[in-house]
């Protein structure tokens, strides 16, 4: 061992026993593999713990080569791509476990986040990288990344994808009473990266997980939370940061276009543990 640093965010103790009765809350263990500012780092460690507060339950060990993880490894570097803006770099679940791993069949064990240097100092500059960083560890986790394999993604390619999952949806009821889609409203334009894989911007505005981050301050509402429920995960909704859904035609604060200025790259479909 040796030869990178390591941050490891753990959900609390009292709240992993009131929600899911473990006594090995969840744990999402970063490794620094490099080209990293102290700052960047900070911003790693800070989104896993802003994950860890709300994804609370164990999920079952997994062997990855000759180590075991619980429950999520997620290797963090900055590369040199191509300078500012254009490719933001890569991030996504890289091994996911075995069927045979009950609500957790398919979950991560290992992801991956390699991003542009130059683009981490710009966003670090621009104060945006702890959003950017949370969000792109959320792909990590699965959203929008696992939701077509996990049965949860209805009208994928279509003018109204919808995500499924009956938690989240229920919580978007809640956001818009009279709701009566089947599901909450998917991203339906640009690019590939963007559309399908995150709630939609024009619904759910500053939301963190919509395919556009604006200026420092999105929340992560509880129907993302829920919506890691309805992956497999044993969730803390009420850990959930303040949300509301935007005033109809409310002055949109400047977004920063992500995925198709700054565009993230799916790492491949990841590997699924043989049983
Ligand atoms: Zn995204």
């Amino acid at each position: 061992m040796g030869g990178f640093e390591v941050y490891r965010a753990v959900a609390d103790a009292d709240r992993a026993w009131a929600v899911a009765e473990t006594e090995s809350p969840f744990t999402i263990e970063v490794r620094f593999l490099g080209g990293l500012s102290d700052a960047q780092r900070d911003a790693f460690a800070a989104a896993a713990d802003r994950w860890a507060g709300m994804i609370v339950g164990d999920l079952p060990d997994a062997r990855v080569g000759d180590e075991m993880v619980d429950d999520v490894r997620i290797e963090a570097s900055g590369i040199e791509i191509d300078g500012p803006s254009a490719v933001l770099g890569r991030a996504g679940p890289t091994v996911l476990r075995s069927a045979s791993a009950g609500p957790a069949a398919g979950l991560p064990v290992t992801g991956i986040m390699e991003f542009d240097s130059a683009d981490l100092a710009e966003m670090e500059q621009a104060g945006t990288l702890h959003d950017v960083i949370t969000h792109e560890m959320g792909h990590v986790l699965g959203l929008g990344t696992l939701w077509s394999r996990k049965g949860l993604l209805r009208g994928a390619g279509t003018a109204d994808p919808v995500f499924t999952g009956a938690g989240a949806l229920a919580e978007y009821r809640t956001l818009r009473p009279g709701a009566t889609g089947a599901g909450v409203p998917v991203e339906n334009a640009g690019g590939q990266g963007t559309r399908d894989g995150h709630w939609r911007e024009s619904v759910f505005g500053d939301e963190l997980m919509t395919g556009f981050v604006g200026e420092s301050g999105n929340p992560l509402s509880r129907m993302s939370v829920a919506s890691f429920g309805d992956l497999g995960y044993q969730v803390d909704p009420d850990a959930a940061e303040a949300y509301a859904l935007p005033a109809p035609g409310a002055a949109r604060r400047h977004k920063l276009e992500r995925h198709t200025l700054l565009r993230t790259i799916t790492p491949g479909q990841p590997t699924v543990l043989a049983d």
